[in-house]
């Protein structure tokens, strides 16, 4: 009689998109396991939520500082598991360390007292922490994603568990390895290599007081559910199909760097990406033919050598979706500008692509693509503009090119997400909130908002106060 094993499968599978090896398998812990850690946390987080702020800093800014000092060593398993160019992948090393420096440094005056005038006496509202927190995150931005709850949370006096993505398992091990050689208790950080059904378990568990997802618009319904039968406060970072809107006085070349840079960057898989681009007829034609030919001259290649100008995929499985998705729009009646298909080489590439002519019947139309895919639309006026901008289920982020910076902060305004850009597509910086509104989620991360979503604010007053005669 074959015996059942009570241990998962391995989940967390390293494979190199770029010639389809199998690097590492992680298999998933076991549920006797995953209550240790959970108890490490919990202890953890009784002796953490006493600390001073400076204390907590040091540990915080020294993980900032062994990631600046490392840069190749977080980088390359990131461009080895997920494909991203190593330059790319340099860069959201530097830049989560600074994440991380920016927490250490801000923290306590983010969450100093706030004071109150009532009527009677004196009142402030204080932050202390709320206890374990449960963060998912995804493959995307292996680390900048994991910065952006492990910055505030740990200065705000939380402590951390994190489910990373299952093709990111190396380095979801080495942001761990990361507190420990920073010298954070045990428990400040922990890393679980967990099912689904066990993460369900665990925002199930009263130890744990809050949930921050960011992924996919089902994994935050699934999550999200399950944190509001629980009565547990989350986060929402999801999907979006950002506008690129180009008005008719935009500078076109300006625009067509942005464009490029911001449907392309990181394979164009990025949440914040420009996705859908809507440009005014009267210079529709010469924008697509400079965003055509400048997509046209990238070249795949391996993510490992600095000279590629385009990296494959996450995984096969993301380059098989994503080509079904352009076949079903061009099925469905979208016409192909340029690319729309696999590369015909090893690996998991997808040619740059611009998709036009997309109808609001198309399936396309409300999709989000998560891969170097553009849809092109094209406009009379600036009202159809940003009326088809905001006929999107997402609301994430979105931007505008125009040369009247006044004209492009009243369109700004009338674009219903969480984040526009006027003239530029620079998405996240330490010190500004991300985030967004509809599918896209809720919720803030980053900047002093970011701080802010976890901690417990509570009011104090004081004041000899006569009780009302009853
Ligand atoms: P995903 O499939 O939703 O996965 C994200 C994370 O959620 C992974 O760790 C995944 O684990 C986990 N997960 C998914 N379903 C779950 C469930 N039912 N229970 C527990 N965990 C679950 O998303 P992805 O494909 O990795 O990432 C791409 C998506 O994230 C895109 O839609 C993108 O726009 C969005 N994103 C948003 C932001 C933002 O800040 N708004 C930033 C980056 C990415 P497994 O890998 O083990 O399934």
């Amino acid at each position: 009689m074959a015996v059942q094993t009570l241990r998962p499968v391995a989940e967390y599978e390293s494979v190199n998109p770029f010639d389809g090896k199998t690097l590492e398998t992680f298999a998933a812990i076991s549920d006797a396991e995953l209550e240790s850690k959970i108890a490490t946390a919990q202890a953890c987080y009784e002796i953490w939520r006493h600390k001073s702020y400076a204390e907590r800093a040091v540990v915080v800014a020294r993980a900032a500082a062994l990631m600046h000092a490392n840069v190749d060593r977080f980088a390359r398993p990131m461009t080895l598991e997920m494909g991203k160019r190593i330059s790319e992948a340099r860069g959201e090393v530097e830049f989560s360390a600074d994440i991380l420096a920016y927490y250490a440094k801000n923290a306590e005056r983010f969450l100093a007292p706030v004071k109150l005038d009532p009527k009677l006496g004196r009142a402030h509202m204080e932050s202390s922490p709320m206890g374990v927190i449960f963060g998912v995150e995804p493959w995307n931005f292996p680390y900048y994603q994991l910065a952006r709850v492990a910055g505030p949370h740990q200065m705000a006096g939380n402590v951390l568990i994190v489910k990373h993505a299952g093709i990111v398992p190396q380095c979801a091990a080495l942001f761990e390895q990361l507190w420990i050689d920073a010298g954070a208790p045990a428990g400040l950080y922990t890393n679980l290599f967990i099912t689904h059904a066990q993460s369900d378990r665990v925002i199930d568990d009263p130890r744990i007081k809050g949930v921050a997802l960011t992924g996919s618009v089902a994994a935050g319904r699934s999550i999200a559910a399950r944190a509001g039968k629980n009565v547990k406060i989350s986060s929402m970072e999801l999907g979006g199909s950002d506008a690129f809107i180009v008005l008719d006085d935009a500078d076109l070349e300006h625009a067509v760097k942005w464009a490029i840079w911001g449907r392309m960057y990181n394979a164009g898989q990025t949440c914040c990406a420009a996705k859908r681009f809507i440009v005014i007829d009267a210079i529709a034609d010469e924008f697509l033919e400079k965003f055509r030919a400048g997509l046209a001259e990238l070249e795949p290649g391996d993510p490992m050598d600095e000279k590629t100008t385009l990296g494959p995929l996450s995984s096969e499985s993301a380059a098989v979706d994503l080509a079904k998705q352009v076949d079903d729009a061009v099925a469905a009646g979208a016409k192909v500008v340029l690319g729309g298909k696999r590369i015909d080489r090893a690996g998991a590439f997808m040619q740059p692509t611009i998709l036009a002519d997309i109808k609001p019947t198309n399936p396309a139309f409300r999709q989000e693509f998560f891969g170097p895919v553009a849809l092109f639309f094209r406009v009379k006026n600036e009202d159809e503009a940003i009326a088809l901008a905001n006929d999107s289920d997402f609301g994430l982020g979105g931007s505008v090119f125009t040369k009247d910076e006044a004209r492009g902060g009243r369109v700004a305004s009338r674009v219903e997400t969480g984040m526009m850009f006027v003239n530029n597509i620079s998405w996240s910086d330490a010190e500004l909130p991300f985030g967004g509104i509809k599918d896209s989620g809720y919720g803030r991360e980053l900047g002093n908002m970011g701080i802010q979503e976890f901690v417990n604010k509570k009011l104090v007053r004081f004041g000899s106060i006569e009780a009302p005669s009853t």
